[in-house]
């Protein structure tokens, strides 16, 4: 596996690639503490690419807490050998200087609803971070193909419209949630859980679940509320947010039939790791 550091060494590298014919470039970008989560998008890539490459970057400005971003797991030596043995190609791991000029701000165009709701309405400037590192790493790979998690279906939402607002040719695959045995998604996050806590945590997905099965029986006031009940049965649970949305504007639903298309989307502390999850509840 190649390893970079510097933005205009990868560039060179990667037009060296492009002269020699290769054509077909896919881009895992990640914030490192790999699992298998982020392996899968490795394996997706491989099999559409002829050459995959993975990013790891914790961008700071899309962290709204700093507590957060201090205590996000680093583990770039385990990483390295997880994308070696799992035959990526390349890796690009900047420092925060070679990414961000000092100061940089990161306010972004008008994203509007998209932006605000969910994760925007309780981390606030998380996606103009997001948007802003997304951009510039497309920029540096400028890739055929680029790899995102359903776990982070928000994400992927604005990742799509930052695609269609500058018109970029990369094509976004959305690949789905791996989860836990017991139904928890994969996250770097649950290294934080303390042995109690990610036995509780396994009640986020549970609920999902039984959303989805009872989503003809009950209203979406009644499934809202009977789901944050379930949620906060466990004493270490407390949700942020639960919220029955139109999977493709996230605007929340009032109403609904059985032919009515949503995605359930949790976000909810377990002690003090705050996780997030969803679940589409169409088929
Ligand atoms: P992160 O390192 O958390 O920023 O995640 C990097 C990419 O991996 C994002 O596109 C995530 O949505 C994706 N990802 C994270 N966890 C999972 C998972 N459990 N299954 C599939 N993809 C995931």
């Amino acid at each position: 596996m190649k390893l970079f550091k510097e933005i205009n060494a990868f560039r060179k590298f990667l037009k060296g690639k492009r002269q020699n014919g290769v054509q077909n470039i896919g881009f895992v970008p990640t914030m490192g503490a790999l699992h298998s989560g982020h392996i899968s998008l490795i394996n997706t890539s491989k099999q559409n690419n002829q050459l995959t490459i993975c990013s790891i970057f914790v961008n700071p400005t899309q962290f709204n807490n700093t507590d957060d971003l201090a205590k996000y797991p680093r583990t770039i030596e385990n990483d390295i050998k997880l994308l070696i043995e799992n035959n990526c190609d390349v890796l690009f791991y900047p420092e925060v200087s070679e990414m961000y000029v000092d100061d940089e701000q990161t306010n972004v165009e008008d994203y509007g609803f998209i932006v605000e709701t969910l994760e925007g309405r309780f981390r606030p400037g998380h996606f103009n971070g997001v948007i802003t590192i997304v951009k510039k790493l497309f920029d540096v790979v400028e890739p055929t193909n680029a790899y995102f998690g359903q776990k982070d279906y928000q994400q992927c939402a604005v990742v799509n419209q930052l695609i269609i607002k500058n018109n970029l040719s990369v094509k976004l695959n959305i690949c789905s949630t791996l989860r836990e045995v017991d139904g928890l998604a994969m996250s770097s996050r649950n290294a934080r859980l303390t042995i109690e806590e990610r036995e509780a945590a396994a009640i986020i997905f549970q609920t999902l679940f039984q959303i989805k099965k009872s989503f003809n029986t009950y209203s979406i006031d009644e499934l809202t509320t009977k789901s944050i009940t379930q949620l906060h049965s466990s004493p270490l649970i407390k949700v942020e947010y639960l919220e029955i949305a139109n999977p493709t504007t996230l605007k929340p639903l009032v109403d609904k039939d059985e032919r009515t298309k949503a995605v359930a989307l949790i976000a909810a502390w377990c002690g003090n790791v705050r996780l997030i999850d969803n679940l589409l509840l169409f088929d």
